[in-house]
This record gives structure tokens, C-alpha cells and sequence, in this order.
């Protein structure tokens, strides 16, 4: 039987249309004022500022509204710090977004956890990565929680099973580990320090690869019938983190690249800023 494709591409565009009239609700009961995202871009990074126009783009074709802010990349942390209190005390602000990487010279750890919990719509911070590892309500991060949402379109069932994700970043190996294990997934994180990496790649009835490394995790160290999700994507190589093409034929569910976790990423990020318009505004 040939693979699942989760169709990440094709779920945000369906839940964009659910967004979209749930943001006319919001704007009808305020007066017809929409959420706000406030995105804040350091530094003239041109990926970096390509991912910001997107979110920005994709608040647009909801109704939303997105308040950008450029900051120049001699930025520093008190600076940057100063920026989030502003944005955390205006009321019509209901998400802030804080593109990662910042430049060198910021602490980014500080000015991701200065983001208020409730305004946290990307799930980066330390409170809000321990509140939804112990179950507790919390915007999830927005690449691992993308990932979770898609498993759960497509019904994938993930209790008992042996999920192994290799990487383990704040962004994304990490929480996309606990989210798992919160599925009630057995859960191995594996990470550059590991050994034997193909061996216990070759145990995964679910692999995650997070690595950002083209095509680092070799399609024969995974199983037949496994749920891929590739979480990497080289535009230079139009390639993933995982070697795909060899595998479409023999395992059970995989994401393409691009098209799969890519869009649920800033999906996420649009729902979750949806929800907190509602929290704030009134859903
Ligand atoms: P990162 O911060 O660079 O983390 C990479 C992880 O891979 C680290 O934990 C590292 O281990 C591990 N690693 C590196 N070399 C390894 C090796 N030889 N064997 C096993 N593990 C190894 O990257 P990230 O931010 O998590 O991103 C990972 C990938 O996801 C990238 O391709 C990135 O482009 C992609 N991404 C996509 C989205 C999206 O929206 N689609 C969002 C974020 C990231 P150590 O901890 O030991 O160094």
C-alpha cells in the first residue's frame, strides 16, 4: 500500500477558512477591530525576514492584523527587552511573535521568556514549555504542536508507540519530545552526542527528524511501515532533514518536503494567536 502523505500544505489552507470566520466572530464583537500579532524582526537576516513576511501574510489572509516591528541588528537585549514590555502592555496586542535567531549580541533566552505567558502564541518560552510538559494549558511551540496537529488530522495514533526524535533544540526537539510522551508515546530523544543513532533510528514506529543537516537520517535506517515527519527544509537542495525519496514506497504515513511541517508551523502560530484573541477579546 502506498504511504499516507500528510498533506500539512493542504490542512493549513482547510483550517485557514475556519480561522478566517472565527476572526469575523472576534471582529464583530470588538467593534470591528481584529486580533492583533505583533512579529518582531532583529537584524536583516534575509530568511529570517522571509519567514516574518509569511506570518505576516498568512495573519492577512485570515482578516487578522499583523503589527511589524524591524529592529536594526546593533538591537540590544535591554532594547529588545523594552520593545516586548511595550507590546505586552497594549491591550490590542494579543500575540508576539520574536523571529529566531536573534543577533549575537542579544540574549535571546531572556527576551523569549519576557514575552508574557497569554501573549506567547509561539510557545517559546520556559514557563510555557514546563506548564504544557506537565499538561498544563500553555501555547504549544509552534513547529512541534503543528506536528501534533497534523498526526491528529490524520489520525495517527501515537500511544505506545516508540517515537524517536533526533534533535533536541528548545524550538523543537525538546518540546516535540514531551508533546509525544504526553500522547503517551515511548519516547527516545537522540541528539549529536548519540551512538549508534541508525540502531535506534531502526526501532521507531514514528521518527522525527530535527536535525538541520540535508537528508542526514539515511531512509535505510528506518523501518517498513513507519510515520516519518520531516521537520528540516534545505531550499538549496529542496531537500528535508530525512532522505525521503526511497521511502514514499514502504512506510506507513510520511510528510513531504516542503508542504508538511513547514505551513503547520505558521498555522499554528495563527490559531494559537486566534485563541488568544478570543481569550482576551471573548470567544
Ligand atoms: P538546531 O537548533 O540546530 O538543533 C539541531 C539538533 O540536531 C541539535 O539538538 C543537535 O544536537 C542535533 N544534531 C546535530 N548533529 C547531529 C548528529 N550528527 N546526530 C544527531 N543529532 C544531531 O536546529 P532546530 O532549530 O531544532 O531545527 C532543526 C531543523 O528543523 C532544521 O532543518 C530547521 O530548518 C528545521 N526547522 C523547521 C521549522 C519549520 O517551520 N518547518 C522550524 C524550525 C526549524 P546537539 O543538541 O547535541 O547539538
Amino acid at each position: 500500500m502506498p504511504a499516507q502523505l500528510l498533506d500539512g500544505k493542504a490542512l493549513a489552507k482547510k483550517t485557514e477558512q475556519e480561522l478566517s470566520e472565527r476572526v469575523s466572530d472576534l471582529k464583530a464583537r470588538n467593534g470591528g477591530r481584529a486580533p492583533i500579532l505583533a512579529t518582531i524582526l532583529v537584524g536583516d537576516d534575509p530568511a529570517s525576514a522571509t519567514y516574518v513576511k509569511m506570518k505576516g501574510n498568512a495573519c492577512e489572509r485570515i482578516g487578522m492584523e499583523s503589527l511589524r516591528v524591524e529592529m536594526p541588528s546593533s538591537t540590544t537585549t535591554d532594547e529588545l527587552l523594552a520593545k516586548i514590555d511595550e507590546l505586552n502592555n497594549d491591550p490590542n496586542v494579543h500575540g508576539i511573535l520574536l523571529q529566531h535567531p536573534v543577533p549575537e549580541q542579544v540574549d535571546e533566552r531572556a527576551c523569549f521568556d519576557a514575552i508574557s505567558l497569554a501573549k506567547d502564541v509561539d510557545g517559546v518560552t520556559c514557563l510555557g514549555f514546563g506548564r504544557m510538559s506537565m499538561g498544563e494549558k500553555a501555547y504549544g511551540c509552534a513547529t512541534p504542536k503543528g506536528i501534533m496537529r497534523l498526526l491528529e488530522a490524520y489520525d495517527i495514533p501515537l500511544e505506545g508507540k516508540h517515537a524517536v526524535v533526533v534533535g533536541r533544540s528548545p524550538i523543537l526537539g525538546k518540546p516535540m519530545a514531551m508533546m509525544l510522551l504526553n500522547a503517551n508515546a515511548t519516547v527516545t530523544i537522540c541528539h549529536s552526542r548519540t551512538k549508534n543513532l541508525a540502531e535506534i533510528i531502526g526501532q521507531a514506529d514514528i521518527v522525527v527528524g530535527a536535525v538541520g543537516r540535508p537528508e542526514f537520517i539515511k531512509a535505510e535506517w528506518i523501518k517498513d511501515g513507519a510515520v516519518v515527519v520531516d521537520a528540516g527544509y534545505h531550499p538549496e537542495h529542496k531537500v528535508g532533514d530525512i532522505e525521503l525519496a526511497p521511502l514514499t514506497g514502504r512506510v506507513s504515513a510520511y510528510t513531504p518536503v516542503p508542504g508538511g511541517v513547514g505551513p503547520m508551523t505558521i498555522n499554528t502560530l495563527i490559531y494559537q494567536s486566534v485563541d488568544s484573541g478570543e481569550n482576551s477579546i471573548g470567544g
